[in-house]
């Protein structure tokens, strides 16, 4: 992987208030400048708050980019359940933050993703086809959102995830995890396999019940 410099400091772009089905947030937008081997670019993330996250260690989900599921309704994962599984505890609570980043396909990219679907069509499972095609089984860090936390002062949280590499990407970025809370929906016939490879092979936390 190539070495990323980072030019810039987080700045936080903007705010704006944005009502959803969920209730209203407000949206605030992140950037910072990533030099690579690859060249420079803007890195961008947002984060949408609602209510006063100073009460108690506030929810937090950590969401990566899913064009497939988060808009176009994909049942092949389960990414649209838990975002808006995530947006609604949090709505449920009054409180709470969801940084949404673009990490697609776990890291290496829509393209990829894509080719990696075609492969899984053909009887590979999610890791194997990212392996067949030369890439990591999952390319994403959480150095950007452990950043976003760190310039809104959050220092504790309570993480809707069952992912166990965001879990020790908050740590090992000194944001204390009081409790981790599942984020599992339903699985829809068509993630099954996926799903359980995730659970055998990524080791997220999933009961698949
Ligand atoms: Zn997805």
């Amino acid at each position: 992987m190539s070495v990323e410099v980072y030019k810039t400091d987080i700045q936080q772009i903007t705010c704006a208030t944005l009502p959803t089905k969920w209730g209203l947030f407000d949206i605030l937008g992140f950037e910072r400048e990533v030099d690579s081997e690859c060249g420079a670019r803007i890195e961008t993330a947002v984060a949408l708050i609602m209510g006063d996250l100073k009460n108690l260690p506030p929810l937090l989900r950590i969401h990566s980019q899913c064009l497939t599921g988060d808009a176009l309704g994909s049942v092949r994962c389960d990414c649209r359940g838990q975002l808006e599984l995530a947006m609604k505890t949090i709505s449920r609570e009054g409180a709470g933050i969801l940084i949404y980043e673009f990490q697609e396909g776990r890291g290496i990219g829509l393209m990829a993703k894509l080719r990696a679907y075609a492969l899984q069509d053909k009887g590979f499972d999610t890791v194997e086809a990212n392996e067949h095609l030369g890439f990591p089984i999952d390319r994403r860090d959480y150095v950007l959102p452990v950043e976003i936390l760190k310039h809104l002062g959050i220092r504790k949280v309570r993480l809707l995830s069952n992912n166990p590499d965001k879990y020790a990407a908050l740590v090992n970025g000194d944001v204390q995890v009081v409790e981790r809370i599942p984020c599992e929906v339903l699985p829809n016939p068509y993630a099954k396999k996926y799903l359980l490879t995730k659970k055998l092979r990524l080791g997220h936390a999933l009961s698949l019940v």
